[in-house]
């Protein structure tokens, strides 16, 4: 398998630490509000690596975090917590606001068809484990008390920006932005691992440190989970592009800090969901989700067609032509599939190609859209019975998970429709064309409009 590495910038081999076995964290929401799409098209690049790993034989374990603490209005220290903020909004508390999104959060991971990793767990579930880091950090000297804060040292580094090809100068530039400039600090890079005497008072959420009452910075967050579900070495970790600076920079930084050697060897990196005004974001009011767009009579499946037909190291604009020319595609697709006739016996040595093609593909970093060009040629093969193209689709619906085999929810009077289209079909070999017309006019009526296709006729309920 190859795979693109954000840390060597390269396309690399994959090579786990442990023959036949893949440890696979994915950094997951911080649940203030709503996910947009954009945030679930970056789960659905994971969850078809997570499945594309398992396709080829390995045995993934696969571990998420739910940061429901810590995550500042800002990447970097700064700003209030995210999570605080909105609950102040909404005159609720917390853990309320937690578990309202974090609830709505899986709603909309499920309607893509993403699977629920292994292991998820809420950053408030590990205190001792971010504690028990952070006070080996201060032993080694990577960590300092400062203002009543705790901070990771990054002068202590040879390599903190190892993740990025941005010089420091570079990077600095983001930080300074920051309205709030931290005078505790003793380098401007540096962040903090532990709040105690901070400014921010109204932080709900607090534990008994060593160092006082108090609350974890973000990023320990991932590597304190991380660590305690995964061990000392992980071999993919994973995350939206903005998660590279300073969030992932930093787990880097304070994780092999303290363990003392190198950590993980694959960064796995989706690109951004792009609107017309440029990149989508949580933070502009009005948040498109999934949700909201299956209430527009968008399948949700339909999304993650859009998803896998690009790269997921390519940018991919969004706006509601491409979702209609999409829905369509996907619908004509599973059409398609459902008109083939189930007939003979498995081909073996036809399923053996076109299932190595198809592995090809995914195990060139990914290339769901060539996996996806490979069922139109299947399809238009015909020299490949009913029964094999159906076992073949089966199979790639394993990693690309579209439903391509599930039929549609039939209406209740799917019979009787079914019946007039045989009477139509009978009424037209007659050349009756008065009665042939007259049923499509009843059907249209009803809002079912007919398809004739080269494999038959088939209906499609309008507004569906
Ligand atoms: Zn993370």
């Amino acid at each position: 398998m190859k795979l693109y590495n954000t840390l060597s910038r390269k396309i690399e081999d994959f090579i786990p630490n442990e023959e036949g076995k893949v440890k696979f964290y994915t950094c997951g929401p911080t649940v203030y509000s709503d996910a947009h799409i954009g945030n679930i098209r970056s789960y659905i690049g994971h969850d078809i690596l997570d499945k594309t790993l398992r396709y080829i034989g390995y045995d993934v374990t696969r571990i998420m975090n739910i940061t429901d603490v810590g995550h500042l209005t800002s990447d970097s220290d700064y700003g209030d917590d995210k999570m605080v903020e909105s609950a102040k909004k909404e005159n609720k508390n917390v853990m309320d606001i937690a578990g309202y999104y974090t609830d709505r959060f899986f709603i909309d991971f499920d309607l893509v068809n993403n699977k629920v990793p292994e292991i998820v767990s809420p950053a408030t579930s590990h205190i001792d484990d971010y504690i028990k880091i952070i006070t080996k950090l201060i032993e080694k000297g990577y960590a300092y008390e400062s203002g009543g804060n705790i901070y990771f040292d990054t002068s202590k580094l040879t390599e903190y920006y190892q993740l990025t090809n941005h010089k420091e100068e570079e990077m600095l530039i983001g930080a300074r932005e920051g309205v709030d400039k931290d005078s505790n600090k003793k380098n401007q890079a540096d962040f903090v691992l532990w709040f105690t005497k901070s400014k921010f008072d109204s932080q709900e959420l607090k534990w008994e440190s060593p160092w006082g009452m108090g609350y974890p910075g973000w990023h320990i967050e991932c590597s304190g989970i991380c660590i305690h579900h995964g061990g000392e070495y992980i071999d993919i970790h994973g995350g939206g592009v903005d998660n590279i600076f300073p969030h992932h920079t930093n787990e880097i930084a304070q994780s092999e800090a303290y363990l003392g050697h190198k950590w993980c060897n694959y960064w796995f990196h989706n690109e951004h969901l792009m609107d017309e005004t440029g990149k989508m974001s949580k933070s502009d009011g009005a948040t498109l989700t999934v949700s909201k767009l299956k209430e527009k009579g968008y399948d949700p499946l339909s999304y993650r067609f859009m998803c896998l037909n690009s790269h997921y190291r390519k940018q991919l604009v969004f706006n509601y032509t491409i979702s209609n020319s999409s829905e369509q595609t996907y619908k004509k697709l599973k059409n398609r599939i459902s008109l083939i006739k189930d007939d003979g016996e498995l081909d073996e040595d036809a399923f053996a190609f076109y299932n190595k093609k198809f592995i090809t593909h995914l195990e060139a970093d990914l290339n769901t859209a060539n996996a996806m060009t490979l069922i139109y040629d299947l399809l238009k093969n015909e020299l490949i019975n009913g029964h094999t193209k159906l076992e073949l689709i089966k199979s790639f619906d394993k990693v690309l998970s579209l439903d391509l085999l599930k039929k549609e929810e039939l209406r209740e009077d799917h019979d009787d429709i079914i019946a007039l289209i045989k009477s139509r079909n009978n009424a037209k070999k007659r050349k009756d064309f008065e009665l042939a017309d007259s049923i499509r006019d009843e059907l249209s009526e009803k809002g079912i409009v007919l398809l004739d296709t080269r494999e038959g006729t088939t209906y499609k309920v309008v507004g569906e």
